[in-house]
């Protein structure tokens, strides 16, 4: 456990008062960390192992052009993937331009029209609504004939009544589940609460795909959706799962047949997983999964922190430092306006990249309300990297995520909190 000393204190112009108040939450959290810490071994200990099975080596760390034919560092990773997910198999390639991407590509490729897909975790999170069909777009899922049902969470828990009752009485090809809340006000679903819905829906039809958007969960408990029954899952590699060492990509791993279908999607039938060439980012993606327990475990630290700090202070947050967490958002209701902003503003003062940039709300396409982000991300809007988003709307909640180290990640949240209690006039 390190402190914050008075030396500290000087360099970011903090003001002595946080001294104390880092003392009282760091004895208090600690107890909360080594749980944190032995869920990192654990996971650790599941990736280094996978590459051991795989065998992976030297020659996997380099990379094809073109076609990209037999890539043998590509074909290492998706085995790699398959192993720590316990799963058939996994398509993790570069050409996904984002989790949104990767996410759809895995429903559209398993989804024609006719088919029923329903949603049992609320409404997907937002950059989802359009590839689904929210907005009247003839490119998406109900577009092109899909049916699209959803069943909102009830006390924070899947509605395991209304779920069987419907899936009892109408053909259902897919499940839809998010597992992080996103930017919302619900909370996440941990992998027991997935466990035992996906446990009564395969009683009820064994035959429905259950897919899992598993943004912002990867190693933040020890088992992942496909340890507890998921048929299909996705997700992004500059959050959680690149280890922030990956610059780009998106992952899909689960049963063979319905991976193979999301290949066929992912390029063309045909081809499916065969090309894609990895213009040598093999060894980013494998070095970055390696490390990404440890990167996920300080990204958690860093909440957790922020969490105890800004309740300390009177806030309300969610989750409580102490809480059981399944993904590596953490939201501070920060009460106002002008303490948000200020908020935002001081954690990208207080990056590594842009820390010269002032970010201000601005009128983001798909929101509703200004919306202000702080991102001085190495790698462009790395949320794995400590950032922060929120839309300015009451209560004035920051959502932020990320640290890849607890050190830079815990004096941020320090700077963060010192401007904007500067700028309101409490200090
Ligand atoms: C990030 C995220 C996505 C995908 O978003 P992109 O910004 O396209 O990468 C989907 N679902 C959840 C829960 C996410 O956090």
């Amino acid at each position: 456990m390190a402190n914050i000393s008075k030396k500290i204190c000087d360099i970011f112009n903090i003001d002595d008062k946080y001294i104390e108040l880092d003392k009282i939450v760091e004895n208090k959290i600690q107890n909360v960390f080594n749980e944190v810490e032995s869920i990192a071994l654990y996971n650790s200990c599941k990736v280094a192992k996978a590459f051991e099975n795989n065998k992976v080596s030297e020659m996997h760390l380099g990379g094809t052009t073109g076609y990209g034919y037999n890539d043998r560092g590509r074909e290492v990773i998706e085995k790699v993937y398959a192993d720590i997910f316990e799963a058939e198999r996994a398509l993790v390639r570069i050409q996904f331009v984002n989790g949104t991407h990767t996410i759809a590509t895995a429903m559209f490729g398993n989804l024609s029209s006719g088919d029923v897909l329903l949603s049992i975790s609320g409404a997907p999170y937002d950059t989802l609504m359009e590839s689904v069909g929210s907005m009247d777009n003839k490119n998406s899922l109900v577009g092109m004939g899909v049916i699209y049902k959803q069943i909102d969470l009830v006390d924070n828990d899947f509605d395991k009544d209304n779920i069987l009752e419907y899936i009892k009485n109408n053909k259902v090809k897919m499940i839809f589940v998010g597992r992080s809340r996103g930017y919302t006000t619900r909370e996440s679903l941990t992998i027991d609460k997935i466990k035992n819905i996906i446990e009564e829906i395969k009683k009820v039809n064994n035959n429905i795909i259950v897919m899992v958007d598993n943004c912002y969960g990867e190693f933040v408990e020890k088992l992942e959706p496909t340890n507890v029954g998921a048929d299909l899952i996705a997700g992004s590699l500059i959050k959680n799962i690149g280890g922030s060492l990956a610059e780009t990509g998106g992952y899909i791993v689960g049963k063979k047949e319905y991976v193979e279908k999301a290949e066929e999607r992912f390029t063309a039938p045909g081809i499916g997983g065969e090309c894609g060439a990895t213009f040598g980012k093999n060894k980013e993606i494998l070095q970055g999964l390696y490390i990404a327990p440890t990167i996920v475990m300080n990204a958690i630290k860093t909440a957790i922190y922020a969490s105890s700090l800004l309740e300390g202070l009177g806030y309300k947050v969610n989750p409580k430092y102490n809480d059981y967490r399944t993904d590596i958002i953490q939201s501070l209701e920060l009460g106002n306006k002008d303490k948000l902003i200020s908020f935002i503003q001081g954690i990208q003062h207080a990056s590594p990249i842009d820390s010269h940039v002032n970010p201000e709300p601005w009128d983001m396409p798909g929101y509703s309300e200004p919306v202000i982000m702080a991102a001085g991300t190495f790698v462009s809007g790395a949320s794995i990297e400590l950032s922060a988003d929120s839309p300015i709307k009451a209560p004035y909640v920051a959502y932020i995520q990320g640290g890849i180290t607890y050190e830079t990640g815990k004096i941020s949240i320090l700077r963060a909190v010192q401007d904007m209690e500067k700028k309101a006039g409490i200090n």
